[in-house]
């Protein structure tokens, strides 16, 4: 199918691994220019050069660190000097540290919410002014399943993802009238460097081994396995597509069939 988005310019964050990465992929292969952001700047090359080498792009980028506002301005500044307006704007960013709601210091509150929301609510700003004028535009957050579901011992990831959810919801509503769609995408367990960081403070926390941890969640999972960063990527790439214009204000879970509740 094509998704109608040859030509358009997209800004994809966290975009050196995991999931973000492979959107960028997901979104080049449509012939999309790429602006790409992350921590890291050998894994960004990296990501760049593959993406270029698989006869893509272009591919601009630079290393940020999405917590950080000054950091968030240069991205702004550079991306805006690089491509210009932002057709697709997918938020993304590592997951904070985990932690129960109760040891929570208010410190790793203020850290989260700069992480999970200022940081989406900052791009926001910045970038659907020119969306409005083109009267064309689709934001994607990646956020995840604690949405719904509450994470154990990953409060400040549950906290911070409603509070961001609510805020894209109330921005859908707004800039449906201007062409403009915003959607979440909600990961389940996807096998990525996150998902095996997470599985190592298990252990710590829990006692159990690699293998049990592994057993659970994939019990966890009516599909019987864990997602791939590929299978969210194609459907961010069709949420950002043409033919997912009358899609908004919506969370898309990608998890197997995890999630417990009817809608
Ligand atoms: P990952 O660890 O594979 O990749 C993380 C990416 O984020 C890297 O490119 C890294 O450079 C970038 N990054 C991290 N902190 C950053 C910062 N402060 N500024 C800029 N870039 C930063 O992670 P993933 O598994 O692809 O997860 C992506 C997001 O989806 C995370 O927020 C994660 O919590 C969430 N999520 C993942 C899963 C899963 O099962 N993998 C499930 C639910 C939600």
């Amino acid at each position: 199918m094509n998704f109608g988005l040859a030509g358009k310019k997209a800004l994809v964050c966290a975009a050196s691994k995991g999931i973000g990465k492979a959107t960028a992929a997901a979104l080049a292969a449509e012939g999309v220019e790429l602006f790409l952001c992350a921590r890291g700047p050998e894994a960004l090359a990296e990501t760049v050069r593959e993406i270029t080498e698989a006869g893509f792009g272009p591919v601009h980028s630079l290393s940020c660190d999405l917590t950080n506002a000054d950091s968030r301005n240069e991205l702004i500044a550079k991306a805006k000097d690089s491509i210009g307006s932002i057709d697709v704007l997918i938020h993304n960013v590592g997951g904070p540290k985990p932690s129960t709601a109760e040891g929570t210091s208010l410190n790793d509150w203020d850290n989260g919410f700069e992480q999970l929301f200022n940081s989406v609510a900052h791009l926001n700003n910045a970038f659907v002014p020119e969306m409005k004028k083109n009267k064309w535009g689709r934001i994607l957050c990646i956020t995840s399943l604690s949405v719904i579901e509450p994470i154990p011992n990953l409060a400040v990831s549950n906290a911070m993802r409603a509070a961001t959810t609510a805020m894209l919801k109330t921005l859908a509503d707004e800039l449906a009238p201007h062409n403009i769609t915003v959607n979440c995408v909600a990961p389940g367990v996807i096998h990525t460097e996150r998902t095996e960081e997470r599985i190592a403070t298990n252990i710590e926390r829990t006692g159990n081994t690699r293998e049990v941890l592994l057993e659970d969640y994939v019990k966890s999972v009516p599909m019987g396995r864990l997602g791939t960063s590929h299978e969210v990527a194609n459907v961010v790439a069709f949420l950002a597509s043409e033919q997912a214009s009358y899609v908004t204000g919506s969370t898309i879970c990608v998890d197997g069939g995890k999630r417990r509740s009817t809608v």
